[in-house]
């Protein structure tokens, strides 16, 4: 018989002890009906949560081996903790999924079914329907989809979850990235390989609150943009060039209007709004660039994307306990 593959799913949690324990059960009933076909590895990454994650993280490890965790030192965010569980992980495929069971788990078999079965690389869930998200949040979200895809050759799809599975060649491919600014939707979209999209209709959360906070949102949106665009530059650029013309334009019709009128003295107020503008638009462009530069001043410092206190994980067959660890 040949030999069955392996599963990772990698689970970031972030104050997740209300529906961990849910969670582990549904991902058993699915590990249960694929056991023929695949065995599971269930990777929990504790995001420096403050409650009692990570407590039932270990419970977890304890009664059920298959179950692996790290944790972080302080709370890093999803994207550092999704970069943890990659590294970690030692499956054949690699699934990342959300703790709170919004990421439905049993969609991990038709997952694995079209990368085994229809020669994909990965297959990617597609929420069909936002119900039970504040309207304004959807709308936002939608309009920031299409706005980076305009400005950048990342294609999010509508609907684009964080919730795939991948083979071991994307999954390495996706930790070559090892920038610091991670945006892991652009990421996936970056490296190409053949995804296959399922959709799903919009779960609740099974218990616990939301992580995002509108400022968190934003400043993701941000880093979107930033991280895979240039075309703010661009466009600070065209508008430089813009004033010039303006300008050139406004100081021949001085000149003119001083010859043939002579030189009263007067329009100061209209001088005054001017340098207004002006420096308005300077202060906005070099904003831009300062977003750019800061970026990158964080790029060069080359700081680890995350700091791991504990980590026990299967990798080279034996589990680590304690001691440090960190992401390039
Ligand atoms: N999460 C995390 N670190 C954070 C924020 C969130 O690991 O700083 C995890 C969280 O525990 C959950 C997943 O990311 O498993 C999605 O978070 P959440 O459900 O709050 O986001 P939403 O579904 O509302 O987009
Ligand atoms: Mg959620």
């Amino acid at each position: 018989m040949d030999k069955k593959d392996k599963i990772t799913a990698v689970v970031p949690c972030f104050n997740e002890e209300e529906v961990i324990g849910l969670f582990y059960e549904e991902i058993c009933r699915v590990a249960e009906r694929m056991k023929e076909q695949a065995e599971f590895e269930i990777l929990f990454v504790n995001d420096g949560s403050s409650d009692g994650t990570l407590a039932k993280m270990k419970e977890l490890r304890e009664k059920d081996r298959r179950v692996c965790y790290l944790s972080f030192s302080r709370n890093f965010g999803k994207e550092a903790a999704m970069y943890a569980g990659l590294e970690h992980a030692t499956g054949d495929y690699v699934a990342v999924i959300d703790a709170d069971l919004q990421h439905p788990p049993e969609l991990l078999i038709e997952m694995y079914r079209s990368i085994r079965e229809e020669g994909f690389d990965s297959a990617a869930a597609q929420r069909v329907s936002r119900t039970g998200e504040p309207k304004l949040r959807a709308f936002v979200s939608r309009k920031f989809y299409r706005v980076l895809a305009k400005l950048s050759k990342i294609e999010v799809v509508d609907g684009e979850v964080d919730y795939r599975l991948m083979s071991r060649q994307m999954v390495n491919a996706v930790l070559q990235m090892s920038e610091r600014n991670r945006f892991t939707k652009g990421i996936f979209s970056w490296v190409g390989f053949r995804t296959k999209w399922i959709p799903y209709e919009n779960v609740e959360r099974a218990a616990g609150t939301t992580k995002w906070s509108f400022g968190k949102l934003l400043k993701y949106s941000l880093e979107g943009i930033i991280g895979y665009s240039t075309a703010p530059l661009a466009f600070v650029s065209l508008i430089g060039v813009l004033f010039c013309i303006a300008a050139f334009i406004a100081i021949l019709f001085i000149i003119i209007k001083t010859l043939v009128w002579g030189d009263p003295v007067g329009g100061w107020p209209s001088l005054a709004c001017m340098i207004l503008g002006v420096s308005g638009v300077q202060l906005f462009c070099m904003g831009i660039l300062g977003q750019y530069l800061g970026k990158t001043y964080l790029e060069v410092k080359n700081r680890p994307i995350y700091l791991a206190s504990i980590v026990e994980t299967n990798e080279n067959g034996q589990t680590e306990a304690g001691g440090a660890e960190s992401g390039k």
